[in-house]
């Protein structure tokens, strides 16, 4: 590991379901009485090979169905907390799938409990900060993301803004016009996965559109010198995450990631781990791709990290 890395920095594109490690899996599936696929750690690792977004999505769907409990939400986010401190992140902005656990009958306020307690614990023993922000999963449609808001509202002081996740191709920003209007009205901040899968044009949605403060992945934007332009003028930050782009193929390997394009043009790229229990690593796994692949300077990891910092909302 590179020196550089020990310098502080902010994680803003991680799924905390996407934290849940194969350790974990197995110890609640067994606790909770949930019956899963996978006998050992072996068959996990086995199974995270994906070649698309949908193979992944698959899967971690399935992973994140053993969490029952306060103490279970806990555990997660902690762990996760604990990884990120290990990394030198100072502050984390933590994505999680609300409909994903409605949708078995888990209490918001059960999920919320969890996770705002092993914050204040991370607070407390590591010095780290975190923020939480929900993601809407626009594969189930806008309606059932504005009733999930709703029920989100009783939650409203735990929680800094909402996002947009989940399977992308077919599901264009623009499709959650009401419900960011809604969000926009409670002064929350608002992201938007756009541009992994999807083409330059979703991005353009999710800024004129949605009207989003940040974009999360965006590699379509290369391909689009107008969005190029448009991004780097408004100071929009792209949360970008390399070993994601490997795992699912959303780039041949790692010498043809964008980072450094985008550095190039002035675009205030950071870099984070996604899922990081499914892609290989943490925050500073995923930098280190980088320098190794990239071949990415002291200066440019300086800059990056200085992005995340510039491009935090707390
Ligand atoms: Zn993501």
């Amino acid at each position: 590991m590179s020196n550089i890395l020990e310098n502080p920095k902010a994680e803003l594109h991680i799924h905390l379901e996407g934290s849940l490690e194969p350790e974990m899996l197995l110890k609640l599936a067994a606790k909770n009485n949930v019956s899963i696929k996978y006998k050992s750690i072996e068959e996990i690792s086995n199974a995270y090979k994906f070649n698309s977004l949908q193979e992944f999505l698959d899967i971690y769907y399935q992973g994140m169905s053993v969490l029952h409990t306060e103490e279970d939400y806990y555990d997660l986010t902690y762990a996760y907390l604990t990884k990120a401190h290990q990394d030198n992140v100072t502050y984390s902005e933590m994505f999680f799938d609300p409909q994903a656990h409605l949708a078995r009958n888990i209490e918001l306020g059960t999920v919320f409990a969890g996770m705002t307690r092993a914050i204040q614990d991370a607070k407390n023993n590591y010095g780290i900060n975190g923020s939480l922000i929900p993601c809407f999963l626009r594969h189930l449609g806008e309606n059932d993301a504005l009733k999930a808001f709703d029920k989100l509202m009783d939650y409203r002081k735990y929680f800094i803004g909402i996002g947009l996740d989940s399977s992308e191709l077919g599901y264009p920003p623009g499709q959650f016009k009401n419900l960011f209007e809604l969000a926009r009205k409670e002064k929350l901040k608002l992201v938007a996965h756009a541009g992994e899968e999807g083409p330059a044009n979703y991005v353009w949605e999710a800024l004129d559109i949605l009207g989003v403060d940040r974009i999360d992945h965006g590699n379509a934007i290369h391909s689009d010198q107008e969005l190029i332009k448009r991004i780097t003028k408004d100071g929009i930050g792209l949360t970008m995450c390399p070993l994601s782009n490997k795992c699912l193929k959303v780039v041949p390997d790692l010498h043809y990631h964008q980072t450094r394009n985008f550095l190039d043009a002035g675009i205030k790229v950071t870099i984070n781990s996604d899922d990081p229990s499914y892609f290989g690593g943490y925050a500073n796994d995923n930098y280190q791709a980088l320098i190794n692949d990239l071949h990415l300077s002291d200066k440019e990891v300086r800059q990056l990290m200085q992005n995340s910092l510039d491009v935090k909302f707390k």
